[in-house]
């Protein structure tokens, strides 16, 4: 697969990254990093954060994932049950939330406060209003195997037959890109932007939340690739084809997963240090068409499986 402008940007590019411990991580003023103690402290913060988290994952734009029916299994979408209230596919009425405040608040405060994989964790609130976040972006940087758990037991908790299955064939496609179970991935466990926040118009908040979090992983001994998961559905699958990220897994499924795999952390990191974001932006749309064209062929060369 070819990236080439972005290759050849990070060919460049190289020559001027210093040592990320010089740079000061520099953010906008909006964008702060957290721990557990800042959550306790703040729980008007983490309240936001999960309001935030469930408008990313619950609206039917990308995600859809408000609640489920116990009847029939199917995923609705928040604006659906805001409307019908009920399962119209099979008439049930008992419909359980995705992510309820009380599994959000426990993940979060444990994930901040995990001393064995201490992870970098950023946000970014409201310009306007200090009070309400609108943007997140954590992670682990961790073996394969503990990855494994992660994947399986956050994402996959009613279905782990599944998760499992999607691990397998994840694992298999990692090996096949010359990752196996000595390399030290960053895993981009959570990202998110509000819906009414999205897009390099509003700021970028994508390209400051990815360079914040890199910046800690390099300022804390680095990795040897990032992997990250998406969706056919968000435009975040292009932000990932344009920062040298290529399409590993596909497991299809509604919406269908994607597992995106990027071996040049440290170039991205580079990039992200050396263009301000309406140079990134000019580039990404240069480049825009090339991958366009080039999406379909990698789907059907690399692994697939059926959930
Ligand atoms: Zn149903």
């Amino acid at each position: 697969m070819k990236y080439t402008l972005f290759e050849e940007t990070a060919k460049v590019l190289r020559v001027f990254a210093a040592d990320s411990k010089e740079i000061p991580v520099k953010m906008p003023t909006n964008f702060i990093t957290v721990n557990k103690d800042f959550f306790l402290k703040n729980p008007e913060l983490l309240k936001s954060l999960i309001q935030c988290y469930k408008q990313n994952f619950g609206r039917s734009d990308v995600w859809g994932e408000g609640y489920k029916c116990l009847k029939c299994g199917r995923v609705l979408s928040l604006e659906y049950v805001q409307k019908y209230t009920k399962c119209n596919f099979c008439n049930g009425n008992k419909l359980k939330e995705i992510h309820s405040d009380k599994d959000l608040t426990e993940r979060i405060l444990h994930e901040a406060d995990d001393k064995a994989f201490p992870r970098p964790f950023l946000l970014v609130h409201d310009p306007k209003n200090n009070k309400r976040l609108v943007g997140f972006m954590w992670g682990i940087v961790a073996s394969l195997s503990q990855i494994q758990k992660e994947i399986v037991s956050m994402r996959y908790l009613d279905e782990q037959d599944i998760g499992n299955a999607v691990m397998h064939a994840l694992e298999h496609a990692l090996f096949t890109h010359g990752i196996d179970f000595q390399s030290k991935i960053f895993y981009v466990a959570e990202a998110g932007i509000d819906p009414e926040f999205r897009g390099a118009h509003h700021g970028g908040y994508m390209f400051y939340l990815s360079r914040g979090v890199l910046e800690y992983v390099y300022a804390n001994g680095g990795a040897e690739c990032i992997l990250y998961w998406t969706n056919n559905l968000s435009s975040v699958l292009e932000w990932g084809r344009h920062s040298s990220f290529e399409l590993i897994m596909e497991a299809s499924g509604k919406p269908v997963l994607y597992y995106l795999l990027n071996k040049r952390p440290r170039d991205m990191l580079a990039i992200y240090q050396n263009l301000s974001l309406p140079e990134l932006v000019d580039l990404y749309k240069m480049s825009s068409k090339e991958f366009k064209k080039q999406v379909h062929c990698i789907i059907r060369r690399e692994v697939r499986i059926d959930i």
